[in-house]
């Protein structure tokens, strides 16, 4: 199974992920995380992309291509694999294309998650995740169990993305629009058919989880709550 999460920032693509990489045990690429990774490293890569991050600017194409390229060729995307975050440009998809067809593989569905403006700025702001382990959490919506501490390691102090605050939020968002929406139209008349399942973003997230499964055609009868697991 190869599928590309796609929707605005905020859209809830990082929760869905990680549900779908359990259901179909394929790696979860996000671009977001890799390049976040090469930030804290202090790489080249990461200090050029450190600074466009910051300021809720898309990195260049080139940068991600390459390194979307030389993650899908390791051995844990041979069963699959879910691209977060990328493509976000109509060159990036194109490329991504050229990659696929290198490798003789295909895509089975772009999953497009679709939440308004305001409930995105509203999200994304109140966003909170665990500098140790990655868990991510909501002031509001999904608070931790005790106040600045992760449910999932323990860590106390959590931690807002620079490229959450409400103004460069309302830039990313901007540049979603003008950018990145273009792309649900690319993969509407993709050949031989369309892969687009548009799917409502609003609400709980396992609410959006099983309109996902839905909208691929997973079976959502006997699926167990990866939230209900855990607390079994
Ligand atoms: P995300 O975690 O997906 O919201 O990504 C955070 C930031 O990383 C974005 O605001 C961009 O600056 C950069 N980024 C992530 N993926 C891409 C991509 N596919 N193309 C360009 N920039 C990206």
């Amino acid at each position: 199974m190869r599928i590309i999460l796609f929707g605005p920032p905020g859209a809830g693509k990082g929760t869905q992920a990680v549900r779908l990489r359990e259901r179909f045990q394929i790696a979860h690429l996000s671009t977001g995380d890799l390049l976040r990774a090469e930030v804290a490293a202090g790489t080249s890569l990461g200090k050029e992309a450190g600074a466009l991050m910051a300021q809720g600017s898309l990195v260049p194409d080139e940068m991600v291509v390459g390194i979307i390229e030389h993650r899908i060729e390791k051995d844990d995307c041979k069963g699959g694999f879910l691209l977060d975050g990328f493509p976000r440009t109509i060159p990036q998809a194109k490329a991504l294309d050229s990659m696929l067809d290198k490798h003789a593989l295909s895509l089975d569905h772009v999953v497009s998650i679709e939440v308004p403006d305001e409930a995105l700025l509203e999200r994304i702001t109140g966003r909170r995740s665990c500098p140790n382990c990655g868990a991510v959490f909501h002031i509001q919506f999904m608070p931790p169990k005790v106040e600045d501490t992760c449910d999932a390691c323990a860590h106390q102090g959590l931690h807002q993305r620079d490229d959450d605050k409400a103004e460069t939020v309302r830039a990313r968002l901007e540049k979603f629009h003008r950018e990145t929406a273009p792309l649900k139209d690319f993969y509407s008349h993709y050949e031989p058919e369309s892969l687009v399942r548009s799917v409502d973003g609003t609400g709980k997230p396992d609410a959006v989880y099983a309109r996902i499964l839905d909208a691929i055609g997973a079976d959502v009868a006997d699926e167990t709550p990866p939230a209900m697991k855990a607390a079994n």
